[in-house]
């Protein structure tokens, strides 16, 4: 059996053990410490250096953490794209709040903005007020920022960017995570960078940081003793996590370089197939940093399906994977109300997720070449 070909796997710059024995020599391995400080300012520079991070230790605390700043509560509704992961709609409920899922449009496969109106206004006519907005930019691609947030300011809701897939990303040179009242990075082993595990806020103000900060280690008043009068959490990322993240910035812009080289890559391959489209950007205010690249394969052009392609791959131990199941498919979600029409669910039937990874090499190109050349012949 030849070596496996993952989907997105971690790629390690050799950088990272500089600052995590740094932490060890300074004994700051607690989650205080200058990795933190550090990874910050490198997050804060590269979404434009007008942010205020807070590095947590999931993407899905950020989320949780942003839902609890906008003070959603107990059967608040919460608005999120029905097409994305899991970890989108799961904070909603720790909040025990409602999660209301909206389908996607064809362009981005991100939120779209006509169903989110409709969706709002059939809401508000049934005596409800929504709480927020989480918007994702699935596989690195933006969402329509500007029709989203012109909709979300007419009915002054709050938007959460759900960036977990799209650091490195920018709409209209903006970069992803920027956009809404509280931004959400994720670096979880399979995303564009890695700390192992961890994520990020990204905040506009000090205050909001602050709060953020104080809120995710366990809310302790200033007492000379432990004194609480809020409920805290214990979500703030740790000062070796942050030293693998600091090593990861130095490369982050050579991974969106490879990962966009995987989609062009792709994008030539499929170029001779007909029936087979690659997820691309829409027009020029669209960066994508094409975490992920992705297929839509139709069947009545191609006689073949999504599985079929996965299964071939699968033989020559190569990892693919589908697109995300809506939430609103999702038993745990059954009760969920949904606004919008077949398009997510048509991604998932005919979509695919195909090896991305930054570290990819030329062998491996050739294995997946040979596979998509053999199945669409
Ligand atoms: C990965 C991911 C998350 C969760 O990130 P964690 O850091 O693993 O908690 C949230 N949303 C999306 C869209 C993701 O892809």
């Amino acid at each position: 059996m030849q070596d496996k070909i993952w989907l997105s796997s971690p790629h390690l710059s050799g950088k990272e053990l500089f600052y995590i024995e740094d932490a060890f020599e300074k004994n700051w391995v607690t989650s205080i410490g200058e990795n933190i400080d550090g990874f910050e300012q490198d997050l804060k520079k590269c979404l434009g250096n007008n942010e205020e991070i807070v590095a947590l230790n999931s993407a899905t605390s950020a989320i949780h953490l942003a839902l609890v700043m906008l003070k959603v509560t107990r059967d608040d509704e919460v608005f999120t794209s029905t097409f994305s992961f899991v970890a989108s709609a799961n904070p909603i409920a720790y909040c025990g709040a409602n999660p209301i899922f909206i389908d996607s449009e064809k362009e981005t496969w991100n939120m779209c903005p006509v169903a989110l109106e409709e969706a709002i206004q059939d809401r508000i006519s049934k005596g409800k007020k929504t709480k927020a907005i989480i918007v994702v930019h699935l596989y690195g691609m933006p969402a329509k920022m500007d029709e989203i947030n012109e909709i979300a300011a007419k009915y002054e809701i709050p938007v959460i960017e759900d960036a977990a897939e799209a650091l490195g990303s920018t709409y209209k040179n903006q970069a992803c995570g920027t956009f809404g009242r509280f931004g959400i990075l994720s670096f979880n082993g399979n995303k564009i960078i890695t700390t192992s595990g961890g994520g990020a806020l990204v905040c506009h103000t000090k205050e909001d940081k602050e709060k953020a900060v104080f809120l995710s280690t366990q809310a302790r008043d200033n007492a000379p003793h432990y004194q609480h009068s809020h409920i805290g959490y214990n979500y703030r990322m740790s000062n070796i996590t942050a030293g693998i993240g600091r090593g990861q910035m130095e490369v982050l812009q050579s991974r969106v370089e490879a990962r966009r080289k995987m989609h062009e890559f792709y994008v030539e391959l499929f170029s001779e197939i007909n029936g087979v489209e690659v997820f691309s950007e829409p027009g020029s205010d669209y960066y994508s940093n094409h975490w992920l690249s992705a297929v839509t394969i139709d069947p009545t052009i191609t006689g073949k399906n999504r599985e079929d392609l996965r299964l071939a791959f699968l033989e020559d131990n190569i990892e693919s994977r589908p697109l995300w199941k809506p939430m609103h498919l999702q038993p745990v979600f059954a009760d969920a109300p949904y606004y919008g029409g077949k398009v997510a669910e048509e991604l998932f039937d005919n979509g695919l997720c195909l090896p991305s990874g930054s570290n990819l090499s030329d062998n491996d190109r050739e294995r997946i070449a040979n596979v998509i050349k053999n199945f669409f012949n």
